[in-house]
């Protein structure tokens, strides 16, 4: 295992350089995974186009990424290795991952690292100038590397550098407020796109040689979640119609640190970053009545005393306490909330509790100090200031959302979607099954199985970027090597644009009575209630059909204001969740086909006596990898098996 990737690059095939500049591959997405791998791909000499929506690679939905980027690098001496790291993301995903691919994650995650630092991003530095780490969900040491709360949004300014600079040498033509709606395929190979210029409205043909697909996850086909408003799954979808397998879309990750659902009419949901964890306790009260008191203003959190406080994650798992992975966190946050000791005015939040922390941080501080006999409130004082330090923004930003003063009072959380671990099934070369079209970052299905621990998502759309693609994508281009320009006056290019021309004339023509939003909340009520947190037969069924449902009324009564050859955010939206509504029927398909439970997918019929996720290893050990057929609903399963040599499959434990 541990050589297989390097035997791997030895062996397949290279394209020399001056061959390399006959060659044009496009990059949809310039987040983390498609900005990294545009930079890299075009110092290697290709001509590279690049497309977002955004009017700035700047803003991909990576900048939101808070907490960590994991590396394992042992600067802490506490045990760590690439073994761990690879142990630690295949159990996390609960044996439901590719061995080799979460192996090569952690062989190229210290790469990563150097090569941002190398870039100038501003790592956390301890004292003495080393590069500081914290720890995340699901493991036992300290691997994450941080910059304050933005560490996503440090790591895209340096793969933005990287790219402007090829921007600059002409090696990479950015297509920003592009929005790519069709695969173009020409003799079965991936050739192009076609995209609509979102300012003019107009439809554009691009051909390449290669399509990098990076367009992130589909969290919001939830409606509320904490992606941003933008993050969809169209381009994704769009290559799953075209022949790209799409891999276990059921696999959604729900964070358990968010800030709770305020209303109605709320549109997007906040995270509270996991590293928020290293310090933060999580409890709600013993007594039911205590919990009762709270909701209704009687009592506050403060009242209780350390004896009255139910530690729930450390009392159920003592190894791994507060730290144990988002998908066992969260269920256990709605366990205690389902149970009636929620401690907001809806039932639906826990405390995150930073007393404990700040008193502990604040001897030590005071001792540094030389002070050896605090008192009271200068304990509190030093100790508020080391939280301030390492976690300043998040407070910041919890008390500007929730009006509370989370140094003084502990911060209200509950469970929202965060991530998707599915996506389009890639093979190692992040190949879909469309030749010449490879998908990278959230948008593929890869390397975490059924959860993703906590700071492993930028690892892995910088390991595909920086160090996999471009090497992995030569071994394709190389037989194109002779092939030259491809035309884009070919029937396929007009085929595909006359196809998108006619469902925006569809929804611009159609003059229903509701909006895009209207249809998107709907369609996320049902995810939410019926394929969330938790999941049965009965839900998922209805789920199905109340989808179908949905979506037969959304193209009969969708409204979209304003005209296809303008800025039209209406329109945008629509397309998008044209899409969310078809990858959602299949979201439930996948879930009902999954008789068991295993991370992310909690399957309530299968779990332990104690409420833990109950897999079944004989039946279900694969990748669900499906093909579309004209139909969400009866799209054909195929199985990739899950092999393991080098980690033992047990019950997945952190008590
Ligand atoms: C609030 C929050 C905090 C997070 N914190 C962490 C963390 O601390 N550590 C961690 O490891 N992970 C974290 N994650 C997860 C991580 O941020 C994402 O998984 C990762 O950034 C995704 O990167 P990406 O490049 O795959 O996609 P994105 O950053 O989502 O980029 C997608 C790109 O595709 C473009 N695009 C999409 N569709 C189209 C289309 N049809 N046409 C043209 N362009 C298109 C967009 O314009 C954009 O450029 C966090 C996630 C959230 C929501």
């Amino acid at each position: 295992m541990a050589e297989k990737w390097t035997k791997h690059k030895n062996e397949i095939n290279l394209i020399n350089p001056a061959n390399k500049r006959n060659i044009d591959i496009i990059v949809v997405g310039t987040g983390l995974a498609g900005g990294s791998a545009a930079a890299t791909l075009a110092e290697l000499g290709y001509n590279v186009k690049t497309f977002c929506y955004q009017d700035s690679p700047r803003r991909a939905h990576s900048i939101a990424a808070q907490g960590g980027i994991n590396a394992s690098k042992n600067y802490q001496g506490d045990g760590d290795s690439d073994y761990r790291l690879f142990y630690d993301t295949v159990k996390g995903g609960d044996y439901r991952s590719r061995e080799a691919n979460s192996y090569r994650l952690a062989e190229l995650s210290g790469n990563i690292i150097d090569q941002c630092v190398a870039q100038g991003v501003p790592f956390a530095r301890e004292y003495g100038g080393y590069l500081d780490n914290r720890s995340f969900g699901g493991v036992q040491v300290s691997r994450t590397f941080y910059a304050k709360g933005q560490t996503g949004q440090q790591l895209l300014l340096g793969a933005y550098a990287a790219m402007n600079r090829q921007i600059n040498r002409g090696k990479i033509q950015a297509f920003n407020r592009h929005e790519m709606l069709d695969l173009v395929i020409v003799d079965g190979k991936a050739r192009g796109i076609i995209a609509r210029d979102l300012i003019t409205g107009k439809l554009e043909r691009h051909s390449a040689h290669a399509v990098v697909i990076a367009s992130g996850g589909y969290g919001n086909v939830f409606y509320l979640s904490t992606n941003a408003m933008g993050s969809n799954v169209t381009a994704a979808w769009k290559i799953h119609k075209k022949g790209a397998f799409f891999a276990n879309p059921c696999y959604t990750q729900i964070h358990p640190t968010c800030i709770p659902v305020s209303g109605e009419h709320q549109s997007k949901l906040t995270l509270m970053s996991e590293s928020l964890r290293n310090d933060g306790r999580i409890w709600v009260p013993k007594k039911i009545e205590d919990a009762k008191a709270i909701r209704e203003g009687k009592k506050r959190p403060n009242d209780l005393s350390l004896e009255e406080r139910d530690f729930y994650l450390e009392r159920r798992y003592p190894s791994f306490g507060n730290l144990v992975p988002r998908d066992v966190a969260s269920r256990a946050a709605k366990e205690r909330c389902d149970a009636g000791f929620g401690v907001n005015k809806t039932g639906q939040a826990v405390f995150l509790d930073f007393a404990s922390a700040i008193e502990r941080y604040g001897k030590e501080r005071a001792s540094i100090h030389g002070n050896h006999n605090p008192s009271k409130e200068e304990i509190r004082n030093y100790g508020k200031q080391v939280i301030k330090e390492k976690y300043g923004n998040l407070f910041q930003m919890y008390e500007k959302i929730v009006d509370e003063d989370p140094y003084e009072t502990p911060m209200m959380i509950y469970p929202a979607v965060h991530y998707t671990m599915g996506g389009i099934w890639v093979d190692y070369n992040l190949q879909s099954t469309i030749p010449g079209c490879f998908v990278l970052g959230e948008a593929n299905f890869s390397d975490h199985g059924a959860n993703r621990l906590g700071a492993s998502a930028l690892m892995q759309g910088l390991a595909d970027g920086y160090f996999v693609i471009p090497y992995t994508i030569g071994d394709y281009l190389a037989q194109d090597i002779r092939t030259g320009k491809i035309p884009t006056d070919s029937k396929e290019f007009d085929e595909a644009e006359k196809n998108i021309q006619d469902t925006l004339d569809r929804l611009i023509n159609n003059k229903g009575s509701h909006s895009v939003d209207y249809f998107h909340k709907k369609l996320g009520h049902i995810m939410w209630n019926k394929c969330g947190m938790a999941r049965n037969a009965q839900g998922l069924k209805e789920a199905m059909a109340e989808i179908r449902a949905l979506r037969e009324e959304f193209w009969k009564e969708v409204r979209v204001p304003g005209s296809q050859y303008e800025f039209n955010s209406e329109l945008e939206k629509a397309t998008r969740v044209a899409d969310f509504m078809e990858l959602g029927e299949l979201l439930a398909k996948d879930a009902l086909n999954r008789n068991e439970s295993a991370g992310g997918h909690f399957r309530e019929e299968y779990q332990t006596e104690e409420g833990e996720a109950l897999r079944d290893d004989e039946n279900y050990m694969y990748v669900a990898a499906w093909e579309y057929n004209g139909d969400p609903a009866t799209e054909i399963l195929h199985k990739e098996e899950l092999i393991y040599e080098e980690i033992e499959v047990k019950t997945r434990s952190y008590k």
